[in-house]
């Protein structure tokens, strides 16, 4: 990887905003993976930013979430992610060599799900419901009234933003953004330019942060919520408020791009149903740790960090048990990622699991919950 110089550092990760305050790896403001008190966290966060060696490098998870702590602007998440890539700090040994940006999204060849009117847009419907998803996802597309007419593009995956959990650098770094770039271009062309609605936030996260980086989208994306959204709105009086708590569960990829906060609001008001505030929600949504298996090293007991199996167990039980004390009794989430992940430890605190496309069909009769 070509080294940056010290302006391009300066352009890309805004280093000279940062006060060391420490407020971003503190457990008590940020961080809630590291167990950093506010001394420790000034330390570690001192050596980040000036280069030095940190056990930060090798005991972050990687969920991106610092990256919206910082106060002044600093793209903190964005340098640590660089480090950890440039210095090869936290991949497992082998997998470093293999062209992973290429790799996951190469799976499969996109192909055509549902033909629809010529005229109308196109749905991606990333692989990663096949992949990583849990059982029956793609069913969701199929025979529902949110989709009719629409052409539904079936094997593609556009998770780059995601390959900061194999300790890769996000767009930011050539070889994603030459990723992403491939992808525009096989979008555009296999879809005619038209509108893309993205079933996966992940994956209009990577365009967004893409044309953060300079590159052009040439054809409109739309955010799956906002038009769901926008379907739910124009089909008001065939809704049937569901009435029921709802824990919100947003995927790593929400720290990129425009906030999606007001859309999910809306989203759960047009279908009746109470967002419950609790604590792991909105800014600090907690990641449900999927990357432990390409990390290099099972977690640093003698540095008092958990092994990463513990650490993610640890994580995903938080986030239910906190949905559960707040009143929620159904868990939804944007990702079908973080929703195959987490299906177990819902079930297991009573909470139902549901894909929030799942709730809009719910609100409109057409299906029930999966469990
Ligand atoms: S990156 Fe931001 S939050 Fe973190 S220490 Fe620097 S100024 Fe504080
Ligand atoms: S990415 Fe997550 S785990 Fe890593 S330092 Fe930032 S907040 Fe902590
Ligand atoms: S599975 Fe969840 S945590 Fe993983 S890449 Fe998708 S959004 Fe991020």
């Amino acid at each position: 990887m070509e080294e940056l110089g010290k302006e391009e550092i300066e352009k890309l990760y805004k280093l000279s905003n940062c006060n060391m305050c420490g407020d971003c790896l503190d457990e008590a403001t940020g961080c809630q993976f590291l167990g950093y008190d506010h001394e420790r966290a000034v330390k570690e966060v001192t050596a980040l930013i000036e280069g030095r060696d940190t056990p930060v490098l090798e005991d972050c998870i990687t969920c991106q979430a610092c990256q919206t702590f910082c106060p002044n602007g600093v793209n903190i998440f964005n340098w640590i992610i660089h480090r950890m890539d440039t210095e090869k700090t936290w991949i497992a040994p082998g997998l470093d060599r293999l062209n992973l940006y290429g790799l996951l999204p190469g799976l499969e060849k996109p192909w055509v799900m549902q033909k629809g009117d010529p005229d109308k847009p196109w749905v991606s419907v990333c692989l990663v419901h096949a992949l990583l998803g849990p059982p029956g996802d793609i069913e969701m597309y199929k025979d529902s009234r949110i989709f009719k007419d629409l052409n539904l593009l079936g094997g593609t995956m556009n998770c780059l933003v995601g390959m900061t959990h194999a300790g890769l650098e996000n767009a930011t770094g050539p070889a994603c953004l030459e990723a992403i770039k491939g992808n525009i271009d096989m979008y555009n062309t296999f879809c005619g330019g038209k509108e893309i609605i993205f079933s996966h936030d992940e994956c209009i996260a990577s365009l967004w942060q893409g044309e953060e980086q300079g590159l052009e989208v040439p054809f409109k994306h739309t955010h799956i919520v906002q038009y769901l959204n926008e379907y739910l709105k124009a089909n008001k009086k065939d809704i049937k408020p569901l009435g029921l708590k709802v824990a919100h569960d947003s995927n790593c990829s929400i720290r990129y791009g425009p906030s999606r906060e007001a859309w999910f609001d809306e989203f759960y008001e047009l279908i009746g149903c109470t967002r419950v505030e609790r604590r792991y929600d909105r800014e600090n949504q907690l990641c449900c740790m999927p990357n432990f298996l390409l990390h290099r090293s099972a977690g640093a007991p003698e540095r008092g960090v958990l092994p990463d199996v513990e650490r993610a167990a640890e994580a995903r039980k938080k986030n239910v048990d906190d949905a559960v004390a707040h009143g929620a009794t159904h868990m939804a989430f944007i990702c079908p990622g973080c929703m195959g992940n987490m299906v177990d430890d819902c079930l297991n605190v009573g909470l139902v699991p549901v894909n929030i496309i799942e709730l809009a069909q719910m609100a409109f009769g057409e299906r029930k919950a999966r469990w």
